[in-house]
């Protein structure tokens, strides 16, 4: 195993808010290693971005608090450290890609402005070589006349353009960790295709690890080595990008599976849908997170929580059924419409 760049044991986090704590993460494991694109998938409200916020400690300012468990970077708990402390590391040594380039960019700057700034507070370096670094961190990025462009605001860009300048921003320390929070979500869909190459071939030349957060599993498909499936605030299956396209084990990611347009289990043109919403943490159903809107569920379920297994080697799912629904979704083409349960 390579060496571990961040480890997140077992994190417990919630809010602050009038009416008490409102619980955000309810047991998160996830290990990314040096080089490593792992990426955290899961419908909105699963708990991906929280999971990202409370990496780079950016939870705190809205209340955020950790209740249990540790974030080991280099294994050394951010949990622990200070503001300051964090905003060392943030932009240093982690940074983040958020996935509307328009708010990240400041629009009274320049873009070469902006990035040059990220080097002088971070490396030190004099105005002549941030702003020299800057230009050349924009054609890095592939964008054109970037001698041009680094003299332009963001409102002069298109989204496509701004989101390469926030790349720019985000490797030009040479970061150790890059958070991607649904980059390309904002962009269309030829821009999209293009910006993940660029994020791919941008993490391979300079070994950068990268936590990318998706809804999107053909986004999965196209960068991660690992992935690890989210639901209701938990992780409830993982494993190598292969594993978990080739032989599921948990009924969520099956349904998010078949929910990519075009994906072999697919039947007939109609999209696949998994029936039902996420509950919210403060809601969660009786035993498994999952039953209401589980095919597969039975009594036992609805009964008795599952913990997250070792089910291979570095292979883990949260159901009691994880064999044979694997065996079942290999059968059926990936779908299962009905199970055990019916
Ligand atoms: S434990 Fe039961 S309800 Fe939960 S995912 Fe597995 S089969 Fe479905």
């Amino acid at each position: 195993m390579a060496e571990p760049i961040l480890e997140i044991r077992n994190l417990k986090t919630g809010f602050v808010t009038e009416s008490g704590i409102v619980k955000a993460l309810d047991g998160v494991s996830i290990t990314i290693e040096k080089g490593q694109v792992v990426c955290l998938v899961g419908e909105s409200g699963s708990g991906k971005s929280v999971t990202s916020l409370n990496v780079m400690r950016l939870s705190d300012y809205d209340g955020g608090i950790v209740l249990e468990g540790e974030i080991l970077f280099h294994g050394e708990d951010l949990v622990k450290k200070s503001q300051e402390d964090m905003r060392k590391i943030r932009g240093s040594k982690i940074a983040m890609i958020f996935q509307e380039p328009m708010n990240a960019l400041n629009p009274v700057f320049t873009v070469g402005d902006q990035i040059a700034e990220t080097l002088r507070l971070h490396k030190g370096m004099s105005k002549e070589e941030a702003q020299r670094k800057a230009v050349e961190m924009l054609r890095k990025v592939g964008i054109p006349e970037p001698e041009i462009r680094a003299k332009q605001y963001p409102h002069e860009m298109s989204g496509g353009m701004c989101q390469r300048v926030v790349i720019a921003m985000a490797l030009v320390c040479r970061p150790e960790l890059v958070i991607a929070d649904e980059p390309t979500t904002a962009l269309d869909v030829t821009v999209q295709a293009q910006i993940l190459d660029l994020l791919r071939e941008l993490q391979s030349e300079l070994h950068t690890s990268i936590l990318l957060i998706t809804h999107d599993m053909g986004v999965a498909a196209e960068m991660a080595d690992r992935i690890a499936v989210m639901y209701a605030g938990t992780i409830v299956e993982e494993g190598t990008v292969e594993e978990i396209f080739s032989q599921p084990h948990h009924p969520y990611t099956i349904g998010l599976l078949n929910s990519i347009p075009g994906f072999e289990g697919q039947r007939g043109t109609e999209l696949y849908t998994i029936k039902g919403s996420i509950p919210s943490l403060a809601n969660l159903p009786t035993g498994c997170r999952f039953h209401p809107r589980c095919p597969f569920a039975t009594d036992k379920c609805r009964a008795e929580e599952p913990s997250l297994l070792e089910i291979g080697s570095g292979r883990r799912a949260a159901c009691w059924y994880a064999e044979e629904v694997a065996l079942k979704a290999k059968e059926q083409g990936a779908v299962i419409v009905s199970g055990k349960g019916e």
